[in-house]
């Protein structure tokens, strides 16, 4: 395979979040994108669990033209905090999540796959190159550009580009790959000893919860000793729920960690059985579910990276920086990477509107250099905030909660939205100008 025309040729390694994103902007410019996701298909309905995105993270799909598909869809209700409690049921403070006023948006609890959804819809509406099926195996890279070796379906596959961008998420191949034409080995992915188990249910399955989680209070987060508890709701008609637990336990190998109904349920139970109202309610109303109800997913992270760019190949969203799922962050950071490395390309082009194609390496270089000098030190600081809120749902003694506890209260004192402005007011330079690319090209 060769190069199509005169055009800026790019290689996405991964159509989840980052680089359904990343390719939508680049659709705008002079540029050719492949986009080669290993699974075989659209992820089906409930992939990927019920998450929060942020303001700034609207704020990104609002560059794109999708906020407002968004919005529109059943599943997504907008939340103006966080109601956090100890395990006893007392109020520990209330977490503001974002205002229409200071941040474009308040923070939206959805499906991730409509997040997804709403991006894939627009990839195919755009008809861009999106290949289910393609793994991405190996790359080489040199001087001039780099060659990137996938299988589709069984077939082996090959192509040359200007640019590869690895948005293929925390078990990324892109990273080893790209570490190695460094002469490096890349960090992997090691497990933090907590575990998340999760689940949904109707609303009215638990008498009493509708009063416990109104639709103006829609998100409550319990720290008890022995871990953490959150639920919400997250569809318009206010019928259903999310649960999910967040506690400690030793690692297990993939096949270990399908864990056997009773033996999970057995463990919940020794574990939240007295907790305050609805805990231990939610844990026998799941039990009682047929089929096997709860999503487990042990939380790996990986270790800082000095290098998210090598030549030709630069790594984003979870691959680059594998947000542990405690911020509330991983996708708003990685739609803020994918707009903001979509604005320097964009820049990129502008100055070399004579000739984009094999781009100098050196230049590439130099704005990959950007992109990491300004992107880290946010993610960074938002890793660390994460591990921290890792950290306090492990277990602790009866002392240890009770300082925990006072922590919190006095944390959350200081979290006002103006403080919360440091995550939720980040605008991505240049995202207020790509609706005027879409306009020129919807009138060209
Ligand atoms: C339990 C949990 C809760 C979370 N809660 C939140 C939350 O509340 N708020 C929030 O903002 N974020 C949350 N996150 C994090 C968020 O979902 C991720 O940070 C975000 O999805 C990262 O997007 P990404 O595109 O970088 O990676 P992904 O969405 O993981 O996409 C990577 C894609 O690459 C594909 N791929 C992998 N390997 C290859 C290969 N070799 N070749 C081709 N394709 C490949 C994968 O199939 C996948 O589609 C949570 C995550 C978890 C696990």
């Amino acid at each position: 395979m060769s190069r199509s025309g005169n055009k800026f040729e790019v290689i996405i390694a991964g159509g989840g979040i980052a680089g359904a994103a990343v390719a939508l902007f680049l659709s705008h410019l002079n540029v050719h994108v492949t986009i080669l996701e290993s699974r075989p298909y659209r992820p089906a309905i409930h992939d990927g669990g019920i998450i929060m995105l942020g303001p700034n993270g609207m704020n990104v799909l609002q560059g794109l033209g999708l906020a407002d598909k968004l919005l529109q869809r059943e599943s997504g209700l907008q939340v103006s905090h966080i109601t956090i409690n100890d395990g006893d049921g007392q109020l520990i403070g209330r977490v503001p999540q974002g205002s229409v006023e200071r941040h474009g948006f308040l923070s939206t609890v959805i499906l991730r796959w409509d997040i997804h959804e709403v991006l894939l819809d627009e990839v195919e509406r755009k008809g861009l190159d999106m290949r289910w099926n393609s793994r991405v195996q190996s790359v080489d890279e040199s001087d001039s550009g780099v060659l990137v070796h996938w299988s589709e379906a069984a077939e082996m596959k090959e192509k040359k580009a200007d640019l590869l961008i690895g948005a293929d998420g925390i078990w990324s191949m892109t990273r080893p790959s790209m570490y190695k034409c460094m002469g490096l080995e890349a960090p992997k992915p090691r497990y933090s000893g907590l575990v998340g188990i999760g689940c949904i249910l109707s609303i009215d399955a638990i008498p009493g919860l509708s009063k416990f989680l109104t639709l103006e209070d829609p998100v409550v987060m319990v720290h008890s000793r022995l871990g953490f508890v959150g639920m919400m709701r997250y569809d318009k008609d206010g019928k259903k729920i999310g649960w999910w637990t967040t506690h400690e336990a030793s690692e297990r190998s993939r096949e270990e960690w399908n864990i056997p109904k009773e033996q999970l349920f057995r463990e919940l139970h020794e574990r939240y059985s007295k907790s305050a109202f609805p805990i231990p309610q939610l844990v026998q109303t799941s039990e009682a579910l047929d089929e096997r109800p709860l999503i487990v997913w042990p939380v790996y992270e990986v270790e800082k990276l000095g290098k998210w760019h090598s030549k030709r190949i630069v790594l984003i969203g979870d691959a680059a920086h594998a947000m542990p799922p405690h911020s509330g962050q991983g996708a708003s950071q990685a739609l803020e990477d994918a707009a903001y490395l979509a604005y320097l390309i964009r820049q990129h082009l502008d100055q070399r509107s004579d000739s984009v194609q094999g781009s100098a390496g050196t230049e590439l270089h130099s704005l990959l250099d950007t992109f990491q000098k300004e992107r880290q030190p946010r993610v960074d600081e938002m890793i660390d905030e994460a591990n921290r809120r890792g950290d306090r749902k492990r277990e602790t003694s009866q002392i240890g909660m009770f300082i925990r506890k006072w922590i919190l209260k006095i944390l959350i004192l200081f979290m006002s939205q103006k403080w919360m402005d440091r995550w939720f007011a980040y605008k991505v330079p240049g995202i207020d100008e790509w609706a005027g690319l879409r306009s020129a090209a919807t009138q060209e």
